[in-house]
């Protein structure tokens, strides 16, 4: 026996690729900008999480070149030990009171913040109940911490509450759910799980990954969009998307994050985010504050693809927010798709099974501040075009 074995039997990626339907890994070599450069070519980027465009900000650049200057470029250790700076402290103490939560605590991606925050919080006789469709990191986190775990159908608060009902009350219980979530681009039915919860007395966490810049009047995610912040015990973020950066945080209660601070081993065992990636992140949220429009231009650039795809015929699912997905419904279209919108100069990211149900591949489309109209009306031609072609519109 050979533990390699199973990596020298691996073919699938092979056939995709000999088929010419191979987009994974697809080297950028420009910006994360609305207009990205591929093989020399220029190509609408329809497959970014920069929703405010912050990342080519120049007074982002600025600043993150500013830390590196002053800091360098690394911080050579874990938070825990040498490597909190001055400006890790000064992030957290920025996004409480940001996300109006009494404290928070910076990791070095988002992914390591949900394994780090759920496992430990998770203990033997604990419960934790995930929708089917929380994000990869939710669901290791879950399976990394000692309690057990229930699964309810996604954005289904009937099954979750019919899976509580059943819950032995002397167990403690953590909901945790995508706010936005990250292939579908539809928001969790957040007013009827916090009455579930408070039903059953569970804490309730939300990873606004794509949720924070991008839904509330001022930016704070889901639970300001609903109205529901003060139901939400604990919120999780990510620097990857409208924060321009790398990294992640979780906010809540002072005595929570404390104990996260002591037992997350992803957070204690992992080196700090680098300089350059705090004093981003603070500049973007200095952005965010001051020019609430990028967000009304995110939203007028969503609603004009959402409408104009819509009315071409595409199935987008229950998107409501800037992901929208174009259900392709097998693998094979969706790869066929992808790599023909990209000839047509569109980059759409192709979602496949088990990513996806099978039957559900689709085409994850997302949008930033940045996008100009003219790119969005070139980028609708494509997809009219492209969806022709293969028969799924008229
Ligand atoms: N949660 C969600 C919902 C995400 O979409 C992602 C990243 N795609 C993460 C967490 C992980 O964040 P990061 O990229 O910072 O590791």
């Amino acid at each position: 026996m050979d533990i390699f074995e199973k990596c020298h039997k691996f073919r699938d990626a092979d056939t995709v690729k000999e088929a010419g339907l191979y987009l994974y890994f697809r080297t950028i070599s420009s910006g994360q900008d609305p207009v990205v450069l591929i093989d020399g070519k220029q190509v609408i980027m329809l497959g970014s999480n920069n929703y405010l465009g912050l990342t080519s900000h120049p007074e982002v650049k600025r600043a993150a070149q500013d830390a590196i200057a002053k800091y360098g470029s690394g911080c050579a250790g874990s938070r825990f030990l040498n490597g909190t700076l001055d400006i890790h402290t000064k992030l957290e103490e920025r996004l409480a009171e940001f996300m109006h939560k009494p404290a928070a605590l910076t990791f070095s991606t988002g992914f390591q913040v949900n394994l780090g925050v759920i496992s430990c919080l998770a203990e033997r006789g604990d419960v934790v109940y995930l929708d089917k469709l929380d994000h990869a990191c939710i669901i290791d986190g879950a399976r990394l911490g000692f309690g057990s775990v229930v699964k309810f159908h996604h954005n289904d608060i009937d099954d979750l509450r019919r899976r509580l009902v059943v819950h032995d009350s002397r167990k403690a219980a953590l909901i945790v759910v995508d706010g936005v979530f990250s292939m579908e681009g539809d928001i969790v039915n957040l007013p009827e799980l916090v009455k579930v919860a408070q039903e059953h007395d569970c804490r309730v966490m939300v990873d606004d990954a794509h949720g924070i810049g991008v839904l509330g009047a001022h930016g704070r995610g889901t639970a300001e969009h609903f109205g529901l912040e003060d139901n939400v015990d604990l919120v999780m973020g990510t620097f990857s998307k409208s924060l321009a950066s790398v990294g992640g945080f979780v906010a809540g209660e002072e005595r929570v994050i404390n104990w996260i601070k002591h037992h997350a081993r992803s957070l204690i065992f992992s080196a700090a985010p680098p300089p350059a990636s705090v004093a981003a992140v603070l500049k973007a949220l200095d952005i965010i504050e001051r020019e609430p429009e990028r967000r009304a231009h995110l939203w007028e650039n969503t609603r004009f693809m959402a409408d104009g795809l819509r009315a071409m015929g595409f199935d987008t699912g229950h998107s409501a927010s800037p992901v929208i997905p174009v259900l392709a419904g097998e693998d094979q279209l969706a790869f066929f798709m992808s790599k023909r919108l990209q000839e047509e100069g569109v980059f759409v990211n192709p979602i496949v099974s088990p990513a996806v149900p099978p039957g559900r591949a689709m085409l994850r489309t997302s949008y930033m501040a940045t996008h100009t109209r003219e790119h969005l009306e070139r980028a609708l031609e494509a997809f009219g075009r492209v969806g022709r072609e293969v028969g799924i519109i008229q």
